[in-house]
């Protein structure tokens, strides 16, 4: 099965607004297995849309449209695809009474059109704006149509057109998937030694993919309920576990910041922070988690040396022997944060971010990271050669951060 998603609207071409539609429907289809061959967009246009179908429906299974399925004068994208697969809309009577009870009073004519549905579609219901979806199957090719607005187009993806599309390539059967994160391992490091597994599994299957600085496997079976599913996956799962070792922050989860903050949270214990390189980048990534509250006492951003001695403490000794970037100042940084906010764990960053500021000794990308807790005094310098860029630094300097509170903290 091959899919193509075809966006319609005008905004999109003018580059007000992103695709970011074809973007969620897309990863949602990579999860079902179905391959997606084109993104297509097209202005609000009928002779242009029309076009685009005819082109669409002679190379592709299943065509996903979004937009143009509100009330103005604009929004033909039901109109030309009925018209295009010789289809005449009709009144739906139910899709008429729903639109009625939502709007009430707000109700004008033209809202009445979006009630008038393609003959022997099925109707997407919309749970999360007034223009319903629909699905149908003609020509060979099975149409769907969304909604523009992320925030409807998200759900009606997920809970209406995901179960249709489900139906067509599993026969009845249904697909779930693990992610297995990782963190500290190059995709192709990772693909050498998986490939013995990812190139003889059948069911499940598993897949690589490279992110910013992490890569993940997912984990992928198709079975007739979601019990057997993961009693599938789950061994699979299990035996990558045992292989990459370590390098696995964790399973279904989002980041390594949610493992923190779930992790040090259920321990009972709490952190701060000391920044310089990363100039609050740990303290953003660790509250963009809800709940972090529960684990996170705060910190110190101490760009310039006068701070860091001010605030954190550290010696000016030290600074003048060793200077800023150097291992001995992110552990007195690690430490002072400590002492000055009494969390159990302090951690910190100090580096050279770039793109000026580096020298043949200390290179951009040379980072240190201090973490000293009870019992604890240690600081990590992370591999410069992957840190390209002043935003690359940044980031997995704190994704080092957060890895080394998993691997010191949550995992002792
Ligand atoms: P409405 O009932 O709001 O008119 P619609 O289904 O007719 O919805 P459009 O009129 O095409 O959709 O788009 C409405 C808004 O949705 C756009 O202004 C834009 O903000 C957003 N939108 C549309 N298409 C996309 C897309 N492919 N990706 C992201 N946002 C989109
Ligand atoms: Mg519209």
């Amino acid at each position: 099965m091959n899919c193509e998603i075809l966006a319609v609207g005008t905004e999109l071409l003018l580059g007000e607004i992103a695709n970011t539609d074809a973007q969620m429907i897309s990863l949602g289809l990579s999860e079902l297995g179905i391959n997606v061959y084109h993104h297509t967009v097209v202005g609000d246009n009928p002779a242009r849309l029309s076009a685009a179908l005819e082109i669409a429906k002679n190379r592709s299974d299943i065509i996903i449209t979004t937009g143009g399925l509100g009330p103005t004068a604009d929004d033909l994208t039901k109109e030309t695809i009925a018209a295009c697969f010789g289809k005449k809309l009709y009144m739906d009577k139910e899709q008429q009474e729903r639109l009625h009870q939502r709007m009430g009073a707000r109700m004008t004519p033209n809202n009445e059109k979006q009630a008038m549905l393609p003959e022997g579609c099925e109707v997407l219901v919309n749970d999360w704006g007034t223009a319903p979806g629909c699905a149908f199957y003609a020509e060979g090719c099975h149409v769907l149509m969304l909604p523009g607005p992320p925030s409807e187009c998200t759900p009606m993806f997920k809970y209406r057109a995901r179960p249709y599309l489900e139906r067509l390539c599993t026969d009845g059967q249904i697909i779930r998937s693990r992610f297995i994160k990782i963190f500290g391992l190059g995709e192709s490091a990772m693909e050498d030694k998986l490939s013995y597994l990812m190139n003889t599994l059948t069911n499940p299957t598993a897949a690589p993919y490279a992110k910013e600085g992490e890569c993940e496997v997912r984990v992928t079976a198709r079975a007739a309920s979601e019990k057997e599913a993961y009693a599938l996956i789950d061994p699979v799962v299990a035996e990558i576990r045992g292989v990459l070792g370590d390098v696995v922050y964790g399973v279904d989860v989002s980041s390594l910041e949610e493992v923190v903050v779930k992790g040090l949270t259920e321990k009972g214990l709490t952190v701060a922070t000391a920044e310089s390189c990363t100039g609050g980048l740990l303290g953003k990534r660790l509250t963009d988690i809800a709940g972090s509250s529960a684990c996170y006492v705060g910190g110190a951003i101490t760009y310039s040396n006068e701070m860091k001695m001010k605030l954190l403490g550290v010696k000016k000794e030290t600074l003048e022997a060793f200077g800023a970037v150097s291992a001995e100042t992110a552990l007195e940084m690690a430490r002072g944060v400590r002492a000055l906010t009494g969390a159990d764990v302090g951690v910190s960053t100090t580096g050279i971010a770039g793109p000026g500021g580096g020298t043949p000794e200390k290179p951009v990308g040379t980072v240190y990271i201090g973490i000293s807790a009870e019992g604890l005094d240690k600081v990590i310098k992370p591999d410069p050669r992957y840190m390209r860029s002043r935003q690359r630094v940044r980031n997995s300097t704190a994704s080092h951060v957060f890895n080394l509170i998993r691997q010191e903290i949550l995992e002792k």
